[in-house]
C-alpha cells in the first residue's frame, strides 16, 4: 500500500490556515485547518457538524457555487476540506472562507436539521460552531499560514516517499 499524500505532512508543524492538500484530475482539495493538530482541543463533533451544514450551504450558494465539488469535515476534527474544480489559489480560498465565516457568525440557526434532511439531526451546536469560526476568522486575517512542512516516509519496500 502506498502512503497517501496527506499522511506525509508533518502534523506537528501544522498551523491553522489554508493549504492546498492536493491537485489531481482537475480538482483542487483545500485543507482549511481551523485548529492546531495535537496541541489544541479538536473541534467538538456537534460543532463541526453544524459547520459542515453552514459552510456547505454558503459555498453552494456563493459566486463560486458551480465549481464547488465537496465541503466536509476532516476525520481528525481539526479542519474542513473544500474540493473545487477550476483554478483557485490559496488567496482566493482565503477570501471566500473569510466571507463564509462572516456569514456564519450572523446566523441564528443551522440549515437542514430535521430527521428528514440530516443523518444525526440532534448532533449540532451553533454557539460552539460560531466560537470556532470567530477564532478561525481572526487567524485567517492576522496569523495566516499556507505552507506545509512535509515528512519523509519510508515505505515497506524501503522506498522514500515524499510529496515535495
Ligand atoms: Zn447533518
Amino acid at each position: 500500500m502506498e502512503v497517501i499524500k496527506s499522511f506525509t505532512i508533518d502534523h506537528t508543524c501544522l498551523k491553522p490556515g489554508i493549504y492546498v492538500s492536493r491537485i489531481d484530475k482537475g480538482f483542487t482539495t483545500f485543507d482549511l485547518r481551523i485548529i492546531e493538530p495535537n496541541k489544541e482541543p479538536a473541534i467538538a463533533p456537534s460543532a463541526i457538524h453544524s459547520l459542515e451544514h453552514l459552510m456547505a450551504t454558503w459555498f453552494r450558494n456563493s459566486e463560486v457555487k458551480d465549481d464547488v465539488v465537496y465541503v466536509g469535515p476532516m476525520g481528525c476534527l481539526t479542519g474542513m476540506y473544500v474540493i473545487m474544480t477550476g483554478s483557485y489559489s490559496v488567496e482566493d480560498m482565503r477570501r471566500l472562507t473569510i466571507e463564509c465565516l462572516q456569514w456564519i457568525l450572523g446566523q441564528t440557526e443551522v440549515p437542514a436539521t430535521t430527521p428528514e434532511t440530516c443523518g444525526n439531526y440532534l448532533l449540532h451546536d451553533l454557539p460552539m460552531c460560531k466560537w470556532e469560526c470567530a477564532r478561525y476568522l481572526d487567524r485567517l486575517r492576522h496569523n495566516f499560514h499556507s505552507e506545509y512542512t512535509t515528512l519523509q516516509v519510508v515505505l515497506d519496500n524501503g522506498q522514500i516517499f515524499a510529496d515535495a
